[in-house]
């Protein structure tokens, strides 16, 4: 299996070289050459394997010779080991053919564990055997970072930094981040917001003098090993619900595109999704381009779910190169209008395509308060403001006989504020976590300047 970047310019890669590089060096994101399909009987078969036996069926073709069966066996055994719910991402019903897909019993409590404890894995067993020694530089909204530092910490070959926007993350997001003790994780306090974080890392990678002195490697959601391991739970819930005799609708809440292009890759494997329900608070950029057709940033409104605070969503260049029918210089172009002018139009014929497989929806910050209460009125249970948005766009939808699944990306206790605000309790947090507030916090303040950013990490990073 061979990986190409989105803006055409990059070398081929393989999976493994992919996964450590993490951004193109062409400012491409890399996807698989082809897609490999499952024929109907092969999805059909899933059904009552573990999800680490189906993750191993669905993950095998994209990751070619990188490892035996065996050892990707094992890497994927150790990745899910540390979830607190045996099913791993278990269903639950909250409506007449309405279910959430809970992906927060992973070790930092949001969906982002699946693909970073996978990709710890990958990592620890790539460099192991090569002797290499990588920087991870990763920007978050939160979660990302969170789950980077729960995946890396304390592994031999790595040092890792983390940029968070300053005052824009929850507490417990910055706490997790903050008070891991191990001397190779670091995290990084950005004035300014994730827009920014995520601009800095980027020219990180473009700066090659420098990307190749520490060894950079990216583990945000531009990195194709991130959404491949999203890949699995698409074939799970929809096994679960009757696939492929029957076809699933998902709605993803959704800011960076990485969980909803996984879907989109379930898709294009065979699984029958009948639709891909974008749902943005909000920040709508991605709503209004599906809309509308102009992807045009904004400006960034803080809300209740931090986690989807964004207005350039870096897995979109991803949907758009298959838009485009993999025209590379095509997506370069959009990609030179959205820096060079703040926005590009989208081609009618690339809207079409997008429309064929994508919905889109929006909800304000009173919706999704609203939609936390009337969840736990309803079904007795809390959901966090994330997913809040993802149930009020999902209701939107047109009827259908497919089953909905919106995919709960967070447990509630990541943001107490907000679901407090709306319900009158405090989620707790998780036993594993219980004595968070009590530990010591550890973290850089950096300004929002590439020099200053590149001489901390040197300085910090172990040889
Ligand atoms: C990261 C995150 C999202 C958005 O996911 P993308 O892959 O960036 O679209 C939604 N909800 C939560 C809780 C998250 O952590």
């Amino acid at each position: 299996m061979r990986y190409v970047s989105t803006r055409g310019q990059a070398p081929v890669l393989s999976f493994e070289e992919a996964m450590l590089t993490g951004l193109a060096r062409d400012g491409g994101l890399y996807v698989p050459e082809t897609v490999p399909t499952m024929p109907p009987g092969a999805i059909a078969a899933l059904a009552g394997l573990s999800y680490e036996e189906a993750a191993f069926r669905v993950m095998r073709p994209f990751v070619g010779d990188a490892f035996t069966d065996a050892e990707f066996e094992a890497i994927i055994g150790r990745a899910y080991a540390g979830f607190n719910h045996a099913a791993r991402a278990p269903l639950a019903q909250i409506g007449p053919n309405h279910f959430l897909l809970e992906l927060f019993h992973g070790p930092t409590l949001a969906f982002k564990d699946f693909a970073m404890q996978l990709i710890g894995q990958l990592f620890q067993a790539a460099l192991e055997r090569s002797g290499q020694r990588v920087t991870i530089v990763g920007a978050t909204s939160g979660d990302t970072g969170s789950a980077a530092i729960e995946a890396f910490r304390g592994l031999s070959n790595v040092d890792v930094f983390i940029l968070f926007p300053e005052g824009r993350v929850s507490e417990v997001q910055r706490r997790q981040m903050t008070t891991p003790a191990e001397d190779n994780v670091h995290a990084l306090a950005l004035k300014g917001d994730f827009d920014d974080c995520q601009a800095r890392l980027k020219d990180m990678f473009n700066h090659f003098e420098f990307r190749d002195a520490v060894g950079l490697a990216g583990v945000n959601s531009i990195n194709w090993a991130r959404v491949l391991a999203q890949v699995v739970y698409y074939f799970t819930a929809a096994v679960s619900l009757g696939a492929p005799h029957r076809p699933v609708r998902f709605t993803v809440p959704t800011g960076n595109f990485g969980d909803i292009f996984a879907g989109y890759i379930a898709q294009r494997m065979g699984l029958p999704v009948e639709k891909l329900v974008i749902a943005t608070n909000q920040n709508d950029i991605l709503h209004r381009a599906l809309t509308g057709g102009a992807y045009e940033t904004k400006g960034v409104a803080p809300s209740i779910s931090p986690s989807m605070d964004i207005q350039v969503s870096s897995n979109f260049e991803r949907a758009l190169f298959e838009a485009y029918g993999r025209d590379g210089a095509a997506v370069a172009g959009q990609m030179e209008d959205l820096k060079s002018k703040g926005g590009f139009a989208i081609s009618q014929g690339a809207l079409e395509f997008l429309r064929e497989t994508f919905a889109s929806g929006r909800a304000s910050e009173a919706e999704t308060t609203d939609t936390i209460r009337a969840t736990f009125a309803a079904t007795g249970l809390t959901i966090c403001p994330h997913t809040a948005v993802g149930v009020k766009v999902a209701a939107d939808q047109p009827a259908s006989a497919a089953p909905m699944v919106t995919l709960a990306t967070a447990h509630p206790a990541k943001f107490p504020d907000a679901v407090e605000a709306a319900t009158g309790a405090r989620p707790p947090l998780p036993k594993s976590m219980a004595d968070l507030y009590d530990r010591p916090e550890r973290v850089s303040p950096v300004e929002n300047d590439l020099a200053a950013l590149e001489a901390l990490i040197n300085e910090r990073r172990k040889r």
